[in-house]
């Protein structure tokens, strides 16, 4: 079968499309024909590598697919065969107490598609039944693969994480990247009123289709001052931030008393400068945020399934092509997920 593959770490010019065995399903698991494969900002870090972690290359790259399911391993009870079905992007153990209490993300065995193990961005994967998302008829292979890893991230941090509340007031940055994307939605479907960040108007104009009642260009206004204005001076009460140290010491400066910033990722960089007594004087919680769990998964996944909430698709290329969808994403040129079809 055709897979992206990852030998070493670096550019993208890393990337190979090899020929790789068709793998068989376990008992419990599943084989996914893989339609499409969505990208995600851990894509990146997995093919140019983080400082002091080790990856398990090679590696088949890609954590969200969709496809239809085309054999059954041993003692599969609810897939059946054929059926078109999403793949929830997180690997746990199963049986420990974080895993049987519902929150598979805090498993020490914790582990991801594409990461950890082999991921989606090939002809055929196998996952464990628990990891297939039945698809409704009237969905597409590319919006179901674009779904569920950065709806799920979005998910947990507003409504477990900060525990949302409606009427609240929430700052998304960086509106054009796909958990944003998501965190608009979920917050506005959890009842909240929404303002967005971004550097160009079309990502401007794209956060407010989404529900953002105000979208900031910070690249021309200072958000800070932004947020206070439109506030009067009161701040808000949850920043969403993923774009690293520097923003969110300027997040922590836009909460309103009891206010909270929560961060799943750290793009412009990790070291984090602040005051604290801003933090107590305040109230602040500063949270952070990886995956969520399966439980969560399903309860997204159903609200994008019903057209509640939808992925935004900006671009769909061939597996091929892959080195060219890093780049598009690493220029964060685009407004939403990019998507291979395999
Ligand atoms: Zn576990």
């Amino acid at each position: 079968m055709k897979a992206v593959w990852v030998s070493a770490h670096g550019g993208p010019n890393v990337l190979e499309v090899v020929d790789r065995p068709r793998p068989e399903p376990g008992p419990g698991e599943v084989r996914v024909r893989v339609r499409a494969a969505a990208l995600n900002h851990l894509d990146l870090w997995v093919r140019r590598g983080v400082e002091g972690h080790r990856f398990p290359l090679p590696l088949i790259t890609g954590c969200d697919g969709a496809g239809e399911v085309d054999a059954l391993g041993e003692g599969v009870l609810a897939i059946r065969e054929g059926q078109r079905v999403a793949i929830a992007p997180g690997i746990s153990c199963g049986v420990c107490t974080a895993c049987c209490s519902g929150r598979q993300n805090l498993c020490r065995f914790y582990g991801i598609f594409g990461e950890t193990r082999d991921g989606t961005d090939a002809e055929w994967i196998c996952i464990p039944e628990q990891n297939a998302l039945p698809m409704p008829d009237d969905m597409s292979f590319v919006d179901a693969a674009a779904t569920p890893l950065v709806f799920l991230t979005a998910w947990h941090m507003l409504k477990n994480r900060c525990a949302l509340q409606p009427g609240e007031t929430v700052l998304v940055h960086a509106a054009g990247s796909g958990v944003s994307m998501a965190a608009i939605q979920i917050a506005r479907l959890l009842g909240a009123r929404v303002f967005a960040t971004a550097s160009r108007p079309e990502k401007l104009e794209k956060a407010l289709e989404l529900g953002a009642e105000m979208a900031i260009n910070y690249a021309e206004k200072d958000f800070t001052r932004a947020v206070r204005d439109v506030t009067s001076k009161r701040g808000v009460d949850v920043v969403v931030d993923h774009v690293g140290a520097e923003n969110i010491s300027k997040s922590l400066r836009c909460l309103a008393k009891g206010g909270r910033v929560v961060t799943c990722g750290a793009t412009a960089g990790p070291k984090l400068e602040s005051d604290l007594r801003l933090i107590f004087f305040k109230s602040l919680s500063l949270l952070g945020s990886t995956m969520g769990g399966l439980g969560d998964m399903r309860d997204v996944w159903d609200l994008v399934a019903a057209g509640r909430m939808h992925p935004v698709v900006a671009e769909v290329m061939p597996l091929e092509e892959v080195r060219r969808a890093h780049e598009l994403l690493e220029s964060r040129a685009v407004f939403g997920k990019v998507v291979l079809e395999t």
